[in-house]
């Protein structure tokens, strides 16, 4: 696996030129960020960090990713409605994580008044690497499911035409032609062009929940873009234009700047930092709403890292997914060892294990976006300190997963061009409608390869640690 293009990788002269070539075709196919400098100008922009080189991908686990995304759908589908199962499950986390919790209220207080919301939509990104065993065999693994705001739909829709133009420039043009095209900001668009349709109102517009600094924008216009080619109207606005412009009809129809909301789609609100009081209220109001929201907040509430520890515990699938023993079967094949701290001996027996190796797992709180789990050392001291206090229980441990490194340069702007030996982790997009009780809609979209040089454990593309990447099946 490691070896896909030994020859070139060692090549300095080559590698320069490809470099040169690749940079200006991510500029020239809209692989694009806004600057750090200038993080709300769209006259000044870069390219996003990119692999010069497609990263191999062994061929039957990227199609076992593709095979298990419907049934992830499903099982997203069912745990958000299933509201004795989140209860139960988020108990211990919302007695010390207060975000949860506040999401938790939220959640209650919906349902308590009676959902409005009759379609629902959902847009998710299963992420995976690629264990490698004591024999060398490769095993697909789960690390999450993002079931909010999962990004980089759109710009990986354009990712895979430059390295192929790159493979095309080194000479490797028989596997420049095997790369596969892949378009998840179609795939997402029509998911969203289903909620819309199904609202049933013409006028309605699609509301773009976005941030307050706005530098992936161009991953989101990809999105946009193909929903106005199909004559849906989409308008962008920030939690705080929601509180200001925001309000209900009679029967909870939700207007926004005088104009109607089919349906809302939120790149934005997954961590605590974007919540003032204001924020609050204006969440609350879009969840009351009867407009379709991607994800609703048991969605979101069932992309917590706690569900996914639950749902690893045996007979949990089985319940969840009572009618369905093959995708319940494709599911576990995925799931890594996943460990729930909450007070009791096993969590005691857990803890002290991961204390006395700390190498082998992940702690992770409860939080989205990269940067927050803890590793090695770090591990080992916080997890010493909080081992027997409640606060335990807000985190999970999971085990460290280790994927077998291939060299290859990660293409930055400003960065000085050097050879990494690198990981990858690919996620696959599902996209899903209900109506009522009925499933219209349930594809796999589309898939996301990123790539990031080992010496850093965390982080995402946004975080600046990994970077876009092209899958080479092998
Ligand atoms: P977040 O919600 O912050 O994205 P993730 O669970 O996806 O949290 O973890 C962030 C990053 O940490 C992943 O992209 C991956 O690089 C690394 N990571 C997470 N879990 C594991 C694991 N079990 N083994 C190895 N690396 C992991
Ligand atoms: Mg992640």
């Amino acid at each position: 696996m490691a070896a896909a293009w030994q020859d070139v990788v060692r090549d300095a002269a080559a590698v320069r030129e490809a470099a040169a070539v690749a940079v200006d075709a991510a500029l020239l196919a809209g692989v694009l960020m806004r600057t750090g400098e200038q993080p709300h100008a769209s006259d000044v922009v870069n390219y996003a960090p990119f692999t010069l080189l497609p990263s191999a991908v062994p061929r039957a686990l990227f199609e076992q990713a593709y095979a298990v995304q419907q049934d992830f759908n499903l099982l997203v589908d069912a745990v958000s409605q299933n509201k004795e199962f989140l209860e139960e499950t988020l108990a211990s986390t919302i007695k010390v994580d207060d975000f949860t919790a506040q999401l938790f209220r939220i959640y209650m207080q919906v349902l308590e008044e009676g959902l409005a919301q009759t379609v629902f939509l959902g847009i998710n990104r299963s992420d995976y690497m690629f264990d490698c065993g004591l024999d060398g065999t490769a095993a697909l693994r789960q690390i999450e499911i993002n079931t909010i705001a999962a990004s980089f739909g759109g710009l990986t829709s354009r990712t895979a035409d430059v390295h192929r133009l790159v493979l095309n420039v080194l000479g490797k043009t028989e596997e420049a032609s095997q790369l596969l095209p892949n378009n998840p900001a179609k795939g997402l668009a029509l998911g969203i062009a289903k909620a819309w349709e199904l609202y049933g109102s013409q006028r309605a517009v699609v509301m773009f929940l976005v941030e307050e600094v706005q530098r992936n924008i161009f991953d989101q216009r990809c999105v946009e873009n193909e929903l106005w080619n199909r004559n849906i109207r989409v308008i962008r606005k920030r939690f705080r234009d929601v509180f200001e412009q925001g309000s209900l009809d009679a029967s909870r129809r939700l207007y926004v700047d005088g104009q109607e909301v089919a349906v809302v789609y939120y790149r934005e609100g997954y961590v605590p930092q974007v919540y003032d009081e204001q924020n609050w209220e204006a969440r609350l109001l879009l969840e009351r709403s009867r407009a379709v929201k991607c994800p609703d907040i048991a969605t979101q509430l069932a992309g917590t890292k706690k569900v996914q520890q639950e749902l690893s515990q045996p007979g949990t699938l089985e319940k969840l997914l009572p009618s369905h023993p093959e995708a319940v079967a494709r599911i576990r094949a995925t799931f890594a060892g996943l460990y729930s701290l909450d007070e009791g001996e096993e969590g005691d027996r857990i803890a002290a294990t991961a204390i006395a190796d700390p190498d082998r797992f992940v702690l992770k709180p409860q939080r989205e976006g990269g940067g927050n789990n803890l590793y090695g050392e770090e591990l080992r001291e916080v997890l010493e300190k909080i081992k027997d206090s409640p606060e335990r229980t807000s985190y999970i441990l999971m085990d460290k997963i280790r994927p077998q490194p291939a060299l290859n340069y990660l293409l930055r702007a400003h960065s000085p061009l050097q050879v990494s030996e690198c990981i990858s982790e690919l996620g696959i997009f599902g996209v899903y409608v209900r109506q009522g009780q009925e499933l219209v809609l349930n594809q796999a979209a589309g898939h996301l390869l990123r790539t990031k040089a080992i010496e850093h454990a965390d982080g995402g593309v946004a975080a600046g640690v990994a970077v876009l990447d092209t899958p080479y099946l092998v």
